[in-house]
């Protein structure tokens, strides 16, 4: 086995794949620009202190100590659901272990060999695994391309009982966006249609109170499974769907990756529920986010880069992985904590800085950014 792992680290190191985990200090020192703590909130002392004081001394915190379906779906669970639910406006709400969990348990549970899935070209590799864990049929969409989806719904949806159509709102690694208008129109074109859409990236960030690409475009209630994850701007963890009753009892009774783990610890829950509850309240920070999202993209625009995305994920295209490192490098030796980003988690030949902007991030960095580059 050692001399099999060795050759394949080998490999990966002379393509320039190789990953290390990254030093904790060096993340700190610099300006962060890979983080998904996009509303600040996660480095939110004073938020985090408030929380504490609102908890009871008698609950147990920091272990449910088994599966929801035994003895762990505590008491802040329905509370956390509930709260999901009525904030969406939809029946129902259910929650997992983390994203991963969720995108990775969905699409096993409900589907047959009936069942087609079609899936935009560039889903998170949470959904490919989800999707490889299935019995459907699979076939991808070209990125973003609704004719290329319709083409293929047209094609194939008699031959199916159902056809799932995935897709993120903002997308990971390019922060560009899915047309969930389109999407919902064409899902009324087709009535086999159910439409699963993950807004990792954009819960928090978009929408009038937070809560969405969906709710930017109006079109919350007509999306059957609507994901998104506490890890990120919402700065807990975990990952949750909004739904339909029936929706949340089928996968309570299916999915694996709910029955057969640990329910999240009680503290997690109640944190989550606290930074839900406010969300609302954090449009200042959306702006700001806005804001400087809008003057890197421009300023790399002006400076001939291609491809700048449409929200605060904003890839700088290098293409192959050997100058996307040391670009990564540089930037990071002069005080900007940007990540490469590689294959497999991008297509080959698009290697890229991908810089994840933040509230916390000023005018003047960007600024500097655009200077040194
Ligand atoms: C981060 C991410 C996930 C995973 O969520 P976690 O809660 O971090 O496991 C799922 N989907 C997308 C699109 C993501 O970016």
């Amino acid at each position: 086995m050692e001399r099999f792992l060795q050759e394949r680290l080998d490999a990966l190191e002379l393509s320039g794949g190789k990953r290390t985990l990254p030093n904790p200090l060096h993340v700190k020192q610099g300006l962060n620009l890979a983080s998904n703590d996009y509303l600040g909130l996660a480095s939110n002392l004073s938020l985090q202190q408030e929380f504490l004081h609102t908890l009871e001394d008698q609950t147990p915190l920091f272990s449910a100590s088994s599966s929801r379906l035994l003895t762990g779906n505590v008491a802040a669970y329905e509370v956390l659901e509930t709260t999901l639910a009525r904030l969406f406006g939809t029946q129902s709400a259910l929650v997992f272990n983390s994203g991963y969990h969720m995108n990775v348990g969905i699409l096993p549970a409900l589907c047959t060999d009936k069942t087609l899935i079609l899936a935009d070209k560039l889903v998170h590799a949470s959904l490919i695994d989800g999707i490889r864990l299935s019995k459907g049929k699979f076939l991808r969409y070209a990125h973003n391309d609704l004719n290329h989806l319709e083409t293929l719904l047209r094609t194939h949806h008699e031959a199916y009982e159902h056809v799932i159509v995935v897709t993120e709102s903002i997308f990971s690694m390019d922060g560009d966006e899915a047309d969930l208008k389109g999407l919902v129109a064409l899902k009324h074109r087709y009535e086999k249609v159910v439409l699963y859409v993950d807004e990792a990236h954009g819960v928090g960030v978009r929408g009038e109170s937070g809560l969405g690409c969906a709710q930017a475009c109006g079109c919350m209630g007509e999306i059957d499974i609507l994901a998104g994850t506490f890890g990120k701007a919402l700065a807990s963890v975990g990952g949750y769907i909004v739904c339909s009753t029936l929706m949340r009892e089928f996968l309570v009774n299916h999915m694996r990756t709910l029955i057969f783990t640990t329910a999240l610890p009680p503290i997690n829950l109640l944190w989550s529920t606290f930074v839900l509850e406010r969300l609302s309240g954090f449009g200042n920070a959306r702006a700001q986010l806005a804001k400087v999202s809008t003057l890197l993209r421009e300023g790399l625009v002006q400076k001939g880069y291609a491809h700048p995305s449409s929200s605060h994920i904003i890839p700088l295209m290098v293409g192959e992985n050997t100058p996307t490192l040391e670009k990564a490098r540089a930037l990071q030796a002069l005080g900007f904590y940007a990540l490469p980003i590689r294959p497999p988690t991008v297509p080959k030949g698009t290697s890229r800085i991908r810089f994840s902007l933040t509230s916390l991030v000023q005018e003047a960095d960007i600024r500097a950014i655009l200077d040194v580059l």
